[in-house]
């Protein structure tokens, strides 16, 4: 069976669901699950409800730097800061299987991503100029940027199981309000994301949280009571959090706060 989850960011509004679930159905048509989460969160990256790719956040100095990631069968890939592209995940994915690295941040990612033949790109849209006047409001108010002022929505991450094999992608604008250079769990395994061992996760929320707590490596190990421990750690979390994957065979959309999903079978 073929089977896919995405998520739309925690906050996100759950009348994105139908959006969503027409994605999931789109992607698990191409090839293997990593192809399909890839597509998926392209998908997501290319539609402007979203907070990647474009309709990316912009930092507190009114630049886009995105983060994305991608990881199957113990291997991944990711892009931090990448700056001028339209599809973060797939220079992710070009990390992972052509360069010998696993990461590449800042300058290197984005000239890694001109050489792989991306074209310049300007991800910045009106939206993100109206909610980069609203987080410089918050910052203002509070230069560590402490909650709950901090606003985290619209990311994406999709996770697919084709008759067991896991692979997962995410793909972020990052939080806002945000410091130019900042990295949030996206781009970070046993953080944002994780495949292993039958489990897969993509994680969306405060990543400064996600990465204290290094959350999907934690609900990796907690798998066998994954319900009840996601209890635990969220219910009663001041941060927004939410994960989507799969245990086994066995999808799951766990949040604290809406946050609009899709799924799709085949
Ligand atoms: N986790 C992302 C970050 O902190 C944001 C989000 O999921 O909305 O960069």
């Amino acid at each position: 069976m073929r089977q896919i989850v995405l998520h739309g960011g925690v906050g996100s509004s759950d009348e994105l669901n139908g959006l969503l679930d027409k994605y999931a159905s789109y992607s698990i048509n191409y090839g293997g699950p990593l192809d399909a989460v890839v597509a998926a969160v392209k998908y997501m990256e290319d539609d402007l409800n979203f907070n990647a790719g474009t309709g990316s956040v912009m930092r507190l100095d009114g630049s886009i730097q995105m983060d994305a990631s991608v990881m199957i069968d113990e291997n991944f890939g990711s892009v931090i800061n990448i700056e001028f592209v339209k599809n973060p995940v797939q220079v992710a994915r070009e990390v992972m299987e052509t360069s010998p690295h696993v990461m590449l941040c800042g300058d290197g990612a984005t000239k890694f991503a001109m050489e792989k033949g991306h074209p310049h790109y300007d991800p910045s849209t009106d939206r993100a100029r109206k909610r980069l006047e609203d987080s410089r409001v918050v910052a203002t108010k509070d230069s560590r940027f402490l909650y709950p002022g901090i606003q985290s929505v619209d990311t994406v991450g999709a996770v697919a199981n084709f008759d067991g094999k896991i692979a997962a992608a995410l793909s972020t604008g990052g939080s806002s309000p945000m410091m130019r250079g900042r990295v949030g769990d996206t781009p970070i395994p046993g953080s944002g994301i994780l495949v292993k061992d039958g489990f897969g996760i993509a994680a969306t929320g405060i990543g400064e949280e996600i990465i204290r707590r290094q959350l999907s490596y934690d609900l990796y190990c907690k798998r066998d009571r994954l319900e009840e421990e996601w209890k635990l750690i969220a219910e009663n979390s001041q941060f927004s959090l939410g994960v989507v994957g799969f245990n086994r065979e066995k999808s799951f959309v766990l949040a604290n706060k809406s946050m609009a999903h899709g799924y799709a079978k085949a």
